[in-house]
């Protein structure tokens, strides 16, 4: 089918004017709107208002109410200089509708004294509505002399908008209007959707809808505009959406052209490994480990975001995927996001790989010297067939002969960034390595499809069977001595307990500092117990060593910080304690009450928090009681903290979305990743422009 959708001739690509090409913008102010992320005409454009002020109106002081923002016009009645306390301007006025109005600044120039202190004066003033002893005030409104030849009142909203240090609301105002001015005149910003598609999704041109956002006219919908659903920002929001949605279209399309060593079962080894483990997969797991294998099949690499909750089982799904890879002479690299979990994978590739014959190896920043350099040499010679690490796995140094697999554990440790180093470091004769992502954060579907759209998903929706859901209840500190009667209980019934000092403090020491004393404290209080400690500023060897007699059943209670959180893996563990709860999120909370309930035993998990609760940590706390599903859990948590912050918008390298918003905007993200279909196919000449228009092209992810 050949549609014709592309009405408009296609945009022609005009380089980018730089912001300085506005008048009066020297080097100094384009450094401060660099800060911005402002650097060309256009993204003055897409520089949007936050919220608005009406002025197009003068409210008369009768009509006033608290907590509005107004605009009045009256006279001064009388002022003058309170200096009990604090120096205090007050001003008194009166307007036409006979009720009198008080100013008050804290912060006044000799020259505003003056002026308004002579009665008589004519003011228009805007600023909030307060309910004063006496009469309603304003503190520091914004105050003109209104003179025969004052202005007339605003004839639109008034917009202000995101600024910096040194950056007035009125320079940006002032930036806008020369950049608006060429919109009719040059080919800046011109229009990239399709006609028909704008019809359909009833959205404004770029123009119009710029126009309203920058300069909306009096009678607009203040709230409709602040709250993001006015069709001139949809519309924004869309193109937006649509362009990330594009690019990360190209970055697979990229990814999908290169070749990859095609993996083809060849029985043997995983078919082994699977028939001596102690258990049988579920559904899931093979489900799952069926995706992977026919991805691996092909001559394509593999993108494979793969999700589960904690304690589902991801960890046998990988090893049996890194033994395709081995059963046909190549090598796979399991990459882990801190020491302690790469130990421990390590222990769990070696204890099951290693009885059938093949060669696992641990790349530590321990191993250092002539140990070192052998494991190096192993390893590109291709001795070595599985290597577990951290990222700096993906070093200069380190050198494969054949890597045809790289899984990445807990992924929502690293970037995207770092997601394509490692895609880059495998590549050989026969093309790109595959790659498999793991994650136990659990992302929300809509983020989920703008973080990762370059990545195919597989989901582990189910538990081993006989796993017991971890009762979880929240307690105040204040009962402590319970709690600790309950570690006490546990132990003497041969279970073991963690109990985890999260970050309070900003550092690391401190935090590590908060361990070591609750450690002694529980020493004391529990003199018959074999206690550990776990803390970030233990050198690695020392934490392995705590971890692996905790897990051997040697030690009763570990107290830790939170660099248990992610992986580490004792069935018998079944209380879990976590001091200052309520500091946390909610996913993190549920990545540390995963610790427990891997056993079939009963596991409780006591958040123990210092009131009082905030409504937020309130909530939060009451979620994970009431929920075990992490995906759930993960929604909830959106909701809670807003996207940027559920991926940790640094780390992953999601870029902060200038106008779109995940939560509010989610019906525009499935209108969008049709459209992008659409555009690929029907206009490819304007994914380039719109690409370029919204991410920039030196921060394209593919190029970084
Ligand atoms: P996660 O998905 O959180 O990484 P792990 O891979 O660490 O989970 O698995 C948690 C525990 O469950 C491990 O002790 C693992 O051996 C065990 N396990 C995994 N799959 C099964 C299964 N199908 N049946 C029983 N136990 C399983
Ligand atoms: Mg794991």
């Amino acid at each position: 089918m050949t549609s014709r959708v592309c009405e408009a001739s296609p945009p022609s690509i005009v380089d980018a004017l730089p912001v300085t090409a506005l008048q009066g913008v020297g080097p100094r102010l384009a450094e401060r709107l660099h800060r911005l992320g402002i650097h060309s005409i256009e993204d003055v454009l897409l520089h949007l208002p936050l919220r608005y002020q009406d002025r197009t109106r003068i409210t008369p002081i009768a009509q006033l109410r608290p907590g509005e923002e107004a605009q009045v016009e009256a006279e001064v009645l009388s002022s003058e200089i309170s200096s009990r306390g604090r120096r205090v301007l007050l001003c008194h006025l009166r307007d036409a509708s006979g009720n009198n109005l008080l100013l008050r600044f804290f912060h006044f120039s000799p020259a505003q004294q003056q002026w308004l202190g002579q009665p008589g004066t004519r003011l228009r003033c805007f600023g909030e509505v307060r309910q004063g002893y006496g009469s309603l005030e304003m503190i520091h409104p914004e105050c003109h002399r209104q003179d025969a030849d004052a202005p007339p009142a605003a004839d639109r909203l008034t917009p202000f908008y995101p600024a910096t240090a040194g950056l007035q609301q009125f320079t940006l105002r002032g930036l806008v209007e020369q950049a608006l001015a060429q919109l009719d005149q040059t080919g800046l910003l011109p229009e990239l959707l399709p006609d028909t598609l704008r019809a359909r999704l009833r959205l404004p041109t770029i123009g119009a809808a710029l126009r309203v956002l920058h300069q909306p006219s009096a009678d607009i919908s203040l709230a409709e505009l602040e709250s993001g659903r006015h069709p001139a920002r949809q519309r924004l929001a869309f193109e937006e959406l649509l362009a990330h949605q594009l690019s990360l279209r190209q970055l697979r399309q990229q990814v999908q052209r290169q070749r990859a060593p095609a993996l083809a079962e060849h029985g043997g080894l995983s078919q082994r490994f699977l028939e001596r483990l102690p258990f049988a997969l579920t559904a899931a797991q093979q489900r799952v480990l069926a995706e992977i294998g026919s991805d691996l099949a092909r001559p394509r690499p593999m993108l494979r975001l793969l999700q589960g909750d904690v304690g589902s089982g991801k960890t046998v799904v990988a090893a049996a995927a890194a033994l395709r890879a081995v059963e046909t002479g190549a090598q796979a690299a399991l990459m882990a996001p801190t020491e302690l979990l790469a130990e421990q994978h390590h222990r769990n590739l070696r204890d099951w790989l290693g009885e059938l014959g093949v060669e696992v190896a641990w790349l530590t920043g321990r191993l250092t010297g002539k140990a070192r350099r052998s494991l190096l040499e192993r390893l590109a010679a291709g001795d070595i067939q599985v290597v577990v690490g951290t990222h700096a796995l993906f070093q200069e140094t380190v050198s494969f002969a054949a890597l045809a697999l790289v899984i990445v554990d807990e992924q929502h440790r690293f970037g995207v960034h770092q997601r394509l180093a490692l895609r880059e470091k495998g590549r050989g004769d026969w093309g790109c390595p595959h790659q498999l992502i793991m994650t136990a954060t659990p992302i929300p579907r809509t983020l989920a499809m703008s973080a990762y759209a370059d990545l195919d998903t597989s989901i582990i929706d189910e538990l081993p069977p006989g796993r017991q859901p971890v009762k979880t209840v929240a307690v105040p500190d204040a009962r402590r001595d319970e709690i600790i009667e309950r570690i006490r209980a546990a132990c003497r019934a041969g279970r073991q307990a963690y109990w985890v000092c999260p970050l309070i403090e900003e550092s690391e020491a401190l935090q590590c500092q908060a361990a070591t004393v609750a450690a002694a404290q529980l020493a004391e209080r529990l003199p018959e117990l074999r206690i550990g400690l776990v803390h970030g500023r233990l050198a690695a060897a020392a934490k392995e060593a705590v971890m692996a007699t905790f897990k051997a059943g040697d030690l009763d209670l570990l107290v830790a910080t939170t660099v248990i959180e992610v992986g580490v893996d004792v069935a018998n563990a079944s209380l879990m304690i976590i001091e200052n709860a309520e500091r946390l999120g909610l996913a993190q909370l549920h990545q540390l009450r995963g610790r427990v309930g891997r056993g079939a035993a009963a596991s409780s998990c006591v958040l123990l928090y210092r009131p009082p609760l905030s409504a937020v940590a309130h909530t939060r706390l009451a979620a994970l009681r009431e929920c075990h599903d992490g995906f759930e859990i993960a929604r909830r948590d959106l909701e809670l903290r807003g996207p940027g912050e559920v991926l940790g918008t640094r780390q992953t390298g999601v870029r902060t979305l200038r106008v779109a918003d995940l939560l509010r905007d989610q019906d525009l993200l499935n209108a969008a990743r049709y459209a992008a279909d659409h555009l690929l196919r029907a206009a490819p000449e304007r994914v380039e422009p719109l690409i370029r228009r919204w991410i920039g092209v030196s921060a394209r992810y593919g190029e970084v």
